[in-house]
């Protein structure tokens, strides 16, 4: 029959015996498992040199440490004035820092016995005063990639280890898994008060959790070797990694570090009372002025472990921003929310005009929320929403008005329209 014709391998010709335990049936074809699996062995083998041909680019490509440019710290801060309202003390702490930081590592080849020790930064401020818009500026004007994470998620994860080596991986993707970009990156790590032992109980328990990633984080912070699996999670024996070398990656670290002040406080009146007595509600600017005063001992009351509060060579204190601040937030930075708003309606041929005491109300609101400055985009957006949706649609608008009356929801804003609308709906 043709049967056993119709069973020989259309590529080597031989049918089902001795070597071949299998033939696959196409429309036309056949093809025997020995094929496959040279056809297999082929694909594989054109996979690996298309591999190593991406990695030399790469490496080609691969950042070039000696090219970097160290900004000088005045131009770091005139930078970040362009996008950060007051916080000054800080703006000129980081740009000294973020100076030196870089610097070093491009002379750290020279042969001198004087070696310039790696330092982190430390931000403690109230939430919603720019500590991650710090972060954030200082990679776009270095031009380094950025890691933005929370402390948080992983102090939650049961299993440590591996979830903060998720924040270099973070780092990796941040720089297209060049390695050697990546470890000239800045990691921005949000919450760092919440691994802090509990305080309540300093001298009685130690909040093994919390110090547990302080440990794991220290590692980092003081420069290691970490084998980042590139697809996360959790290692696997057979996985490859990459290594990336921590030890010129700028970490920063910031929390809003509720009630510190109370233990700086007791410090420098060393006065003895217990730690959460303190009822008496502070205004902001006191709270910020304590806190300015912050010391190492402090950290450690806080629940910081010696050699963690080390690594921060720079620690900075951010205000929490008054009605003045907010409102020079909404207008003055480069991409101020109302020069975007402004660019949006001026796009549809419409002139938004903020008046003063609107701008005024939206500052209040916002401190009503207790979130800093992060509540005025939330503000602007509920109070823009019907002004984004008709415009749009509606041509003849050439000038969209915001009062008071309309930020404390008591009138629409006033939409003016072209005149020749005008003497037409007169007519
Ligand atoms: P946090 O201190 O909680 O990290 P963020 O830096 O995330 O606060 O601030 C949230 C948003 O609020 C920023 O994206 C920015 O738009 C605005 N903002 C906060 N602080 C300032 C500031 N000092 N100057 C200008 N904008 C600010």
């Amino acid at each position: 029959m043709v049967k056993n014709k119709q069973e020989k391998c259309s590529f080597c010709e031989r049918d089902k015996s001795g070597d071949i335990k299998k033939i696959f049936a196409g429309p036309n074809a056949y093809i025997c498992d020995v094929c496959v699996r040279i056809c297999f062995e082929i694909l594989q083998k054109d996979k690996t040199v298309k591999q190593s041909q991406l990695k030399s680019k790469a490496d080609e490509k691969a950042f070039d440490v000696s090219n970097f440019v160290v900004p000088k710290p005045k131009d770091i801060k005139r930078k970040l004035d362009d996008f950060i309202i007051g916080q000054e003390s800080a703006k000129k702490l980081i740009s000294v820092a973020v100076h030196n930081h870089y610097k070093r590592i491009k002379h750290k080849d020279s042969n001198d016995d004087v070696q310039l020790e790696k330092s982190n930064i430390l931000f403690i401020g109230p939430t919603g005063s720019g500590k991650t818009l710090m972060a954030r500026t200082l990679a776009k004007l270095l031009d380094v990639p950025l890691a933005i994470c929370d402390a948080t998620a992983l102090t939650e994860a049961g299993y440590v280890g591996e979830d903060v080596e998720n924040v270099l991986l973070r780092l990796l993707q941040a720089s297209n898994f060049d390695a050697k970009k990546a470890e000239l990156g800045i990691v921005y790590i949000d919450e760092i008060d919440k691994v802090a032992r509990t305080t309540d109980n300093v001298s009685i328990t130690r909040d093994v959790s919390g110090e547990g990633v302080q440990q794991a984080l220290l590692k980092l912070l003081e420069g290691t070797i970490a084998n980042i699996p590139p697809q996360g999670g959790r290692k696997h024996p057979q996985q490859e990694y990459i290594q990336v070398d921590t030890t010129n990656i700028l970490f920063i670290c910031g929390g809003t570090f509720a009630h510190l002040e109370n233990l700086i406080e007791r410090r420098i009146s060393n006065k003895s009372m217990g730690f959460g007595a303190e009822v008496k509600s502070k205004s902001k600017k006191k709270i910020g002025e304590i806190l300015s005063k912050v010391e190492t001992e402090d950290l450690l009351k806080f629940g910081f472990i010696p050699e963690f509060v080390g690594r921060f060579g720079a620690m900075t204190t951010l205000d929490g921003l008054g009605e003045e601040d907010l409102v020079r937030v909404l207008t003055e930075p480069k991409n101020a929310l109302l020069k975007q708003y402004s660019k949006f309606l001026k796009l549809e041929n419409v002139k938004l005009v903020f008046e003063d005491d609107a701008l005024k109300e939206v500052a209040k609101r916002a401190i009503k929320k207790k979130t800093g400055a992060r509540a005025l985009r939330m503000i602007l957006e509920e109070l823009m929403l019907e002004v984004m949706y008709e415009i749009p649609s509606d041509e003849n608008i050439e000038e969209c008005i915001i009062t008071r009356a309309v930020v404390q929801k008591k009138e629409s804003p006033i939409l003016i329209r072209k005149v020749v609308d005008r003497e037409v709906s007169a007519a």
